[in-house]
C-alpha cells in the first residue's frame, strides 16, 4: 500500500501534547511520521493499519473531526487576549496560523476590530 503523501499538499496533524498542527512527514522507508519540536514529541507509524488510519485522519473531512474532538478536549480551556484582556473559550474557527509556515501560533481574539491572539502556551494569570 502507498500512502499519497504528495509533496504538493500539506497533511497537519494536531500534536496530541500541545495540539499544534504538525506537518506529516515521510521517512526513507515511506514511513509517516509528526514532529513536534516543543514538545520532543516523535510519532512514527510503522505499519498498514496505522499507515491507512492516519492517512484518513489526515484526509481533510476527518481533519475537521480531529479539530472537533480537539475542541472537546480543550473547550474547558480559557484563553485571555494579550491586548485587550477578553476572555475566550477556543475554538477551531479561531485558530491562527502563521502565513508563513502555516505553524499553529494561537487563537484570534473574538472582539471586533481587535488583532490579539492569544498564544496556546501563554501563562495563564
Ligand atoms: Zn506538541
Ligand atoms: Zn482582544
Amino acid at each position: 500500500m502507498s500512502l499519497d503523501l504528495g509533496l504538493n499538499q500539506r497533511y497537519l496533524f494536531p500534536c496530541p501534547l500541545c495540539g499544534q498542527g504538525l506537518d506529516v512527514r515521510e521517512t526513507k522507508k515511506k514511513k509517516p511520521y509528526v514532529v513536534c519540536d516543543p514538545c520532543g514529541l516523535q510519532l512514527f507509524v510503522r505499519n498498514e493499519t496505522g499507515m491507512g488510519r492516519l492517512e484518513q485522519l489526515v484526509s481533510d473531512a476527518e481533519q475537521r473531526d480531529i479539530w472537533a474532538r480537539l475542541e472537546e478536549l480543550q473547550q474547558q480551556y480559557q484563553k485571555k487576549c494579550p491586548e485587550c484582556g477578553h476572555k475566550f473559550w477556543i475554538s477551531p474557527d479561531r485558530i491562527k496560523t502563521s502565513w508563513v509556515d502555516g505553524r499553529f501560533v494561537g487563537y484570534r481574539c473574538p472582539e471586533r476590530g481587535c488583532q490579539g491572539v492569544a498564544a496556546w502556551d501563554q501563562d495563564e494569570k
